[in-house]
């Protein structure tokens, strides 16, 4: 009765019904510890951030709480092709990047040897990345240097 059989159906119902009540049971408790777990998990992420916040260092950022409820349903077909979108375009950002930075490294190497070559100052312009002598304005996109 404890696993929500009514008495009637146990005395009288099909036999193989208690059988089910009971499988129902089991995932019905570990369902419930599942949650307890989760709510747990919470919890503690809660606490450790506000003790790590409370204790942390001047001029180190806060922390935050966990941004979205954790996911424990299997993501949808359109969710799960969205979510690797965002994850490509996240690495082709990185690697733009990085190839800029390597771009704008080897402008400043061959700015700084052709520094040492004619003996006038090179800069590169922050706006389009060109590398020329230094003047107040870019001579390619005409941006204030
Ligand atoms: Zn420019």
């Amino acid at each position: 009765m404890a696993m929500g059989m009514p008495r009637k159906e146990f005395w009288y119902g099909e036999t193989w019904a208690a059988v089910e009540y009971r499988r129902a049971y089991d995932l019905r408790l570990e369902q419930e510890s599942q949650f307890a777990w989760l709510q747990g998990l919470y919890f503690f992420d809660g606490v450790s951030v506000a003790i790590s916040n409370a204790l942390r260092k001047k001029g180190t950022r806060a922390q935050d709480y966990i941004k979205e409820p954790i996911r424990i349903t299997p993501l949808s077909p359109q969710e799960k092709a969205a979510k690797e979108r965002a994850e490509q375009n996240k690495i082709i950002a990185y690697f733009s990047n990085l190839e800029r930075a390597s771009d704008r490294e080897n402008e400043a190497a061959r700015a700084s040897m052709l520094l040492s070559a004619d003996g006038s100052e090179m800069i590169i312009c922050p706006h389009c990345d060109t590398y020329q002598t230094r003047r107040s304005v870019c001579m390619k996109c005409k941006a204030a240097l």
